[in-house]
C-alpha cells in the first residue's frame, strides 16, 4: 500500500512538516488544549472559571505561534496578530497570584478562604486576616 489517508506524497495530513511547522502546529494544540482546559473546569465547578492553565496555555500559544510567524511563515498579519497578545496573559497569570496569595487558611479547618474573608466558609471559625501584601 502506497499511500494512506494520513500519509501520502511524503505529507502527514497533506501538511508537509519542517521544525517550525512543528512549532506553529504546537502553538495551534495550545491554543485549542486551553479552550478545553477552561470548559473542564467550568464543568466541574458548575460556574464561569478561568484557571491559570489557561492563562499559561494562551501565553505558551501565543509565543510559539508568533515564534513561527517571524521566522517561518514571516507574514505581517500573523507576526501583528501575536505580537501583543501575551501582555494580558503575563498580567492575568500575576493577578491570579496575588488573588490566592491574598487567601487566607483557616487555622480551625484548614481551608483556604478568599480574600477579605472575616469567617471561615466552611466551619465558621474567626479568621485573622493577614495584612495585604502591597499597599
Ligand atoms: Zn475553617
Amino acid at each position: 500500500m502506497d499511500s494512506n489517508i494520513f500519509w501520502h506524497d511524503g505529507k502527514f495530513f497533506g501538511i508537509e512538516w519542517h521544525f517550525w511547522k512543528v512549532i506553529g502546529w504546537a502553538g495551534n494544540a495550545a491554543f485549542t488544549a486551553r479552550f478545553l482546559v477552561q470548559w473542564h473546569a467550568t464543568e466541574k465547578k458548575k460556574q464561569v472559571v478561568v484557571p491559570s492553565a489557561f492563562w499559561w496555555l494562551s501565553l505558551a500559544g501565543s509565543w510559539l505561534l508568533l515564534s513561527y510567524a517571524i521566522f517561518s511563515a514571516k507574514n505581517s498579519v500573523f507576526i501583528f496578530a501575536n505580537a501583543f497578545n501575551w501582555i494580558p496573559y503575563i498580567r492575568n497569570l500575576i493577578i491570579h497570584r496575588r488573588h490566592k496569595q491574598a487567601h487566607t487558611d483557616c487555622p480551625g479547618c484548614g481551608k483556604s478562604c478568599p480574600p477579605q474573608s472575616n469567617y471561615c466558609f466552611s466551619c465558621g471559625v474567626k479568621l485573622v486576616v493577614k495584612e495585604p501584601a502591597r499597599a
